[in-house]
């Protein structure tokens, strides 16, 4: 089906698993933004692009 959304987290096998994102350069503690069709990194600049997601 499509995607299912009920917030920040979703469970998958017990595990709380976020939908955020830490920046790899940053590190743990930095989250990447959410946008439509990519990731950024308000701190250093860093984006990734989100696999498959369009809007
Ligand atoms: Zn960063």
């Amino acid at each position: 089906m499509g995607k299912a959304r009920t917030g920040l987290y979703t469970t998958q096998g017990g595990t709380l698993g976020r939908s955020h994102r830490f920046c790899p350069n940053c590190g743990p503690g930095i989250f990447l933004a959410e946008h439509v069709n990519r990731r950024s990194c308000g701190k250093c600049g860093f984006f990734e692009p989100k696999g498959g997601a369009k809007a």
